[in-house]
């Protein structure tokens, strides 16, 4: 008869614990997917199905039976890597925007040196947009990946140059309608097409270019740099919110501040 004392020892709970952080760590993770929908029922109750069987197997000397499982085990792990891979990915994605992630980023690159430089790149075209009457919509991509738009925006990945944001805007060319869309100091799309606000306390003198701006600033925490065909005016938007810049200049600071990440600028 086999000993069932040894059926959980201490080793076991401390392997069952690892499993756990682990499992609990991909949960958040995948938190609000079908992946992770999917994980915490089926999943997590296969996961302790699955090391309760292997224990009796070791326990009654059922070897065979041991192997299969393993095997099984090997074939559903690989199954669930390429069935979920969408949002393993996303998750992996979220896993790379998390505070520590940031925070070595942060550490390791020269970002706030880099968003100086585009903020004021950025500004010397919007100033000129704003004398000439001319609309723009630039988009700067924070956390939040905005690569769905980039896909369907006409690719360009070239640097953040002024002269660049000039030419795409002013001349009559194919890219001047929609929006351009900034990821680091790379200019990854123009002709982006946004998703309209549909917040009705949006005053009616904005048109589609301004419920564009503050619709993507909605679904992401993407900053948006815009200006006014009609009024030259240069607004700033981010949270759903427009803030129009009296101050292009001072402006600029503020908009460093904001490609850096802080929330509060006002
Ligand atoms: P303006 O003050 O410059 O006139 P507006 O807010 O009044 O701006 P419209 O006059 O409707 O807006 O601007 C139309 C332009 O806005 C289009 O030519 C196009 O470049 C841009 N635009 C409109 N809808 C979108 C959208 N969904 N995504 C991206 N760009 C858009
Ligand atoms: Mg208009």
């Amino acid at each position: 008869m086999p000993d069932l004392t040894e059926f959980l020892t201490f080793r076991d709970l401390v392997q069952i614990a690892i499993l756990w952080v682990i499992v609990y760590g991909v949960l958040r993770y995948l938190h609000g997917t079908i992946a992770g929908a999917f994980l915490q029922t089926v999943g997590l109750a296969m996961v302790i199905i699955i090391i309760l069987a292997m224990q009796l197997f070791t326990i009654f000397g059922l070897n065979t039976l041991k192997t299969i499982v393993q095997y099984f085990v090997i074939f559903a792990f690989f199954s669930i890597v390429i069935v979920f891979q969408p949002e393993l990915r996303h998750g992996l994605t979220r896993l790379g925007h998390s505070p520590f992630a940031r925070f070595m980023r942060r550490t390791l690159s020269k970002r706030d040196e880099r968003g100086a430089s585009i903020a004021d790149e950025i500004m010397k075209a919007a100033r000129r947009f704003s004398k000439n009457r001319v609309g723009s919509m630039i988009v700067i991509e924070r956390e939040v990946s905005l690569q769905p738009y980039v896909d369907r925006a006409v690719r360009l990945d070239a640097s953040v140059k002024a002269e660049l944001l000039d030419t795409i805007f002013t001349t009559p060319t194919l890219l001047h309608d929609g929006a351009v869309i900034l990821r680091g100091d790379r200019l990854e799309g123009a002709g982006a097409v946004l998703p309209l606000t549909q917040n009705p306390d949006i005053p009616k003198r904005y048109g589609t270019r301004h419920r564009a701006a503050i619709g993507i600033t909605e679904e992401s925490d993407a900053v948006v740099v815009v200006t006014s065909e009609e009024t030259g005016i240069v607004s700033f938007v981010w949270n759903g919110t427009l803030h129009p810049q009296e101050d292009t200049v001072k402006a600029e600071d503020m908009l460093n501040r904001l490609i850096a990440g802080e929330e509060s600028v006002e």
